[in-house]
């Protein structure tokens, strides 16, 4: 079976799907690819705070009517480092404009019932995506799905969003993209507990243990992160031992952390990583199959979901007119961004976790905090870097 589409989507995270919902804004049809099931997308755990500017996006677009009604405004976050806190507005730099606590996975669900509701094609549980043809001619994305019928769909271009662990960047031939990293030497244990939280505000807090991070997500429901080592086994991380830790990382005079019961733990990694230039021939990558952010800073979801508009109104031009300007630039306009959210989110993990038992690293790195405690302008830097303002 083979079937016609304007623009092959592989991948259904927050990437893929933006895409999906602006270019039939635009008029341009497209398909959706997923290797995940339904149930397993809209309930996989990740990102919570989205930027102003996403929801703005998002907005524009008629895709925030239930991030705006359940999101949670969010207005400032708390640093703390051996027993010293520090609130910083984002109206500082924010004009008062807020980020949204809103759970990906919800995102996601939002995107997908409106995708699917507005009659758009949807496959999940494909199996073996394989490109051919990006360089030249037509594109053809051939997979298989429902027990096996395969099946085959032509486009004008591919929009590889399958993630770190997607296929689409392995049809790229060697030497046609370049790869920067940096590797980062620790992890984060990501706890989910059926608690409401114990702030109002998310908070990042260094101890001498490490980093321990009190995050938001519902009113019942909070996200915890620990520093630990990579590929850290989670066996070695019982719910009393969590608690402990966080107990002991988050500890401040004054202020309790309530506790509840644990329902999910993972260890996940950090990794900083860039490819470019993002497209080749009819390839373009977005999102997570394109660079990868450690997670300190919050701009996965946002990166990618900011690629998605940068795409869409070139392909959307590139279709009314045949003007091939903007898709030229994609990967460039897209870069800047990217490299600017590496550095923040890099310098912000430096800030708030043990990364070295060196005394003179260690001296630096309270230097860091005590210019935030000190000056306005740092802290005004800070929160236009958080919440994603310029
Ligand atoms: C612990 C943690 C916390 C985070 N916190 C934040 C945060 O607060 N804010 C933020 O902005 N970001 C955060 N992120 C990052 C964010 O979750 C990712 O950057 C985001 O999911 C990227 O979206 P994406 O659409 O590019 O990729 P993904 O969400 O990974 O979606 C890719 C999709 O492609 C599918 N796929 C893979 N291979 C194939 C294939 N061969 N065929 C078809 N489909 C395929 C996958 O199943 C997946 O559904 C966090 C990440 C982690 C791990």
């Amino acid at each position: 079976m083979r079937a016609r589409t304007q623009v092959g989507i592989v991948g259904a995270g927050p990437a893929g799907l933006v895409l999906a919902h602006l270019l039939r804004q635009a008029g341009v049809s497209s398909v959706v690819l997923e290797s995940r099931s339904r149930e397993y997308v809209e309930s996989r755990v990740r990102a919570g705070l989205i930027e102003n500017r996403t929801v703005e996006l998002l907005d524009r677009h008629g895709l925030a009517d239930r991030l705006r009604e359940r999101g949670m405004p969010h207005l400032g976050t708390e640093l703390r480092s051996f027993g010293r806190r520090l609130r910083i507005p984002y109206g500082e730099g924010a004009d008062g404009r807020a980020m949204v606590v809103y759970p990906q996975q919800d995102l996601v669900a939002d995107l997908i019932r409106l995708w699917l509701d507005g009659g758009g094609e949807l496959h999940f549980e494909v199996e073996d995506v394989s490109l051919a043809g990006l360089d030249g001619g037509r594109p053809v994305i051939s997979y298989r799905y429902g027990g096996g019928v395969s099946r085959e769909v032509e486009c004008d271009l591919v929009a590889g969003c399958d993630g770190s662990h997607g296929v689409c960047r392995g049809h790229v031939p060697e030497g046609a993209m370049t790869e920067l990293s940096q590797d980062i030497p620790i992890a984060w244990l990501g706890v989910l507990a059926r608690i409401g939280p114990s702030t109002d505000e998310i908070i990042y807090s260094l101890h001498e243990h490490g980093f321990a991070g009190h995050m938001l997500r519902t009113s019942e429901v909070s996200r915890f992160y620990l520093q630990v080592r990579p590929g850290e086994p989670l066996e070695e991380w019982p719910d009393d031992r969590i608690w402990a830790e966080l107990q002991a990382r988050l500890q401040s005079p004054g202020w309790t952390l309530a506790e509840g019961p644990i329902f999910q733990k993972n260890v996940a990694d950090m990794r900083s990583v860039v490819v470019e230039p993002m497209r080749w021939r009819s390839l373009f990558l977005l999102g997570d199959a394109a660079h990868i952010v450690p997670p300190t800073g919050a701009k996965g979801m946002n990166l990618a979901i900011g690629d998605a508009g940068v795409l869409a109104a070139a392909i959307a031009e590139w279709c009314a007119g045949g003007d091939a300007r903007q898709l030229d630039e994609y990967s460039d306009a897209c870069l800047t961004r990217v490299w600017r959210a590496q550095e923040f989110s890099l310098w912000m993990t430096a800030l708030v976790h043990r990364m070295s038992d060196d005394p003179h690293q260690r001296r630096l790195q309270r230097a860091r905090f005590d210019s935030l405690m000190a000056s306005p302008a740092a802290r005004r830097t800070f929160a236009e870097s958080y919440a994603g303002l310029n």
